[in-house]
């Protein structure tokens, strides 16, 4: 989660969102990080998740993800779960829950709806306060572009 709050802080630097996500093999080695980049690229898809999970898959040269675990500062929106799902990572550990478009067990539980063929264990809450003091302090000082920021 350390470093996931670091690819968050980077963020700010192009006054994104700061989110900050990685993906970990099962021996526990980092092949995927990834930080909010929707302002930067203009990219709605942008999100951290995607961002690290686009690399991990090109790093393994496999999009099967299934020995993964998705580490992420904000509790997954709808896509980003959908991408968790699409990559068949089995765990996601994140750090403040997302009241707004949480799709990990607030707004929405994804992740973890029996109906799909694949579901995946969810630890939250890790270092939350860190991860949520970042999403606070960056939309109380106005470092956001108004609507165009909205996540
Ligand atoms: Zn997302």
């Amino acid at each position: 989660m350390g470093q996931a709050l670091d690819e968050a802080r980077a963020a700010l630097e192009t006054d994104d969102v700061p989110v900050g996500a990685v993906v970990v093999d099962g021996s526990g080695a980092i092949i995927g990080v990834g930080r909010n980049e929707r302002e930067l690229r203009q990219d709605p898809t942008a999100h951290a998740e995607v961002v690290a999970i686009r690399q991990a898959a090109w790093k393994l040269d496999d999009w099967h993800l299934t020995d993964a675990t998705l580490v992420v500062t904000l509790e997954p929106c709808i896509m980003c779960a959908g991408a968790i799902l699409a990559a068949r990572i089995p765990r996601v550990v994140f750090g403040a829950w997302d009241d707004k478009a949480g799709a990990a067990g607030s707004v929405y539980d994804v992740l973890r709806d029996r109906r799909l063929n694949h579901s995946v264990e969810v630890v939250a809450g890790i270092e939350a306060d860190a991860c949520g003091e970042l999403l606070t302090t960056f939309f109380r000082d106005g470092r956001w572009g108004g609507a165009r920021g909205a996540r």
